[in-house]
């Protein structure tokens, strides 16, 4: 792919990363701020005052591009493409653990089957706390201990300082 269909891409996508703001505003409520970039004076970007209303947002567009995909692929299979060249243009491999690419692409498209694993980046949730600012890895909800569910937090940071102290509480409360 060249430099010019790649910063096209990327216009594309920040122009949908917009889209998904305008919905949150429009649909659920939200509005949109300005925050500053941290190291870059008088640099701000746009962010929504709600960020639960910009993920309910990114849902719905989510449920809107996964009815599109279908319906593009199978435009595409009118048009007398085959199940490879809809695979080809998703950019799946040739091949992965559960057949050919056209197979790939009929059972995520179609069966609505999740990718392989191997064409699905690695999973990772990175956020910037609000309170100390820092880079937190978010290992899921799954963890009980506050340290183990979110990395990266500062020592001091009042938020993850106050998640310590009400899990402490808890544990001295069944311990009783
Ligand atoms: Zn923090």
């Amino acid at each position: 792919m060249s430099a010019i269909e790649i910063s096209r891409r990327e216009q594309a996508a920040s122009a949908t990363r917009e889209h998904v703001r305008r919905v949150a505003v429009s649909a659920y409520e939200a509005h949109e701020i300005e925050e500053p970039i941290e190291g870059f004076h008088g640099l701000s970007r746009t962010v929504l005052d709600e960020p639960l209303a910009g993920l309910r947002a990114a849902q719905l567009v989510a449920d809107v591009t996964a009815g599109a995909l279908r319906e593009w692929a199978l435009r595409a299979r009118g048009a007398g493409r085959t199940w490879d060249d809809v695979g080809v243009a998703l950019e799946l491999p040739v091949w992965s653990h559960d057949g050919t690419r056209a197979e790939a692409a009929w059972d995520w498209l179609i069966e609505r089957r999740p990718l392989a694993p191997a064409t699905q980046p690695p999973p990772s949730a990175v956020w910037t706390c609000t309170t100390c600012r820092a880079r937190v890895r978010d290992a899921g909800p799954f963890a009980t201990h506050p340290d183990d569910r979110e990395v990266g937090h500062d020592d001091d940071c009042a938020r993850q300082t106050a998640a310590l102290e009400a899990f402490r509480r808890e544990e001295g409360d069944t311990d009783d």
